[in-house]
């Protein structure tokens, strides 16, 4: 039983939408559509009833819809923690190699300062260092380099250096 995708076809860019309409338009829950609003989608002001523009909530959700096919962007990883694509904090990742061609990128999630990876081909890291700056790592090296001093205690590391 897959639940179908709310389409944004089914919108009318010119209308506004109350809370209540837009679930009723998806028949989805009152509550599934306020968590769009806490997810980004653009109300019109504070009044009450809120309403919505419906080209914002089109393009909302074709905008997710992407997101949801492509869950990470070039500079994203995906945080388990999170369940969600994040860009490392700091915009930095470390790149660990595994074969000639293939590594790990790990990174920290800016939200729950967990750790982030994301496997990369060797061929595909310019197009994510455009976005990050990385870090290359021999995975033999890190073990002598994690007797250096943590630099930045900001992401509550609590491990001893
Ligand atoms: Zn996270």
């Amino acid at each position: 039983m897959r639940k179908r995708r709310p389409s944004y076809r089914l919108v009318k860019i010119n209308y506004s939408y109350t809370v209540e309409e837009v679930a009723r338009l998806f028949g989805t829950h009152r509550n599934t559509v306020r968590a769009w609003v806490n997810g980004g989608l653009p109300t019109c002001d504070r009044k009450r009833p809120m309403l919505i523009l419906g080209r914002e909530l089109a393009a909302y959700l074709k905008a997710r819809r992407t997101k949801n096919k492509r869950p990470c962007q070039p500079g994203e990883f995906y945080c388990v923690r999170c369940r969600a694509p994040k860009r490392p904090a700091g915009e930095m990742a470390d790149y660990i190699p595994i074969t000639a061609s293939q590594g790990n990128l790990i990174g920290i999630c800016p939200e729950c300062g967990g750790m982030i990876y994301r496997r990369a081909s060797l061929a595909k890291l310019p197009e994510i260092e455009r976005i990050l700056s990385i870090t290359f790592t021999e995975a033999k090296r890190r073990v002598s380099e994690s007797s250096l001093p943590t630099v930045n205690s900001d992401f509550g590391r609590s491990e001893k250096p």
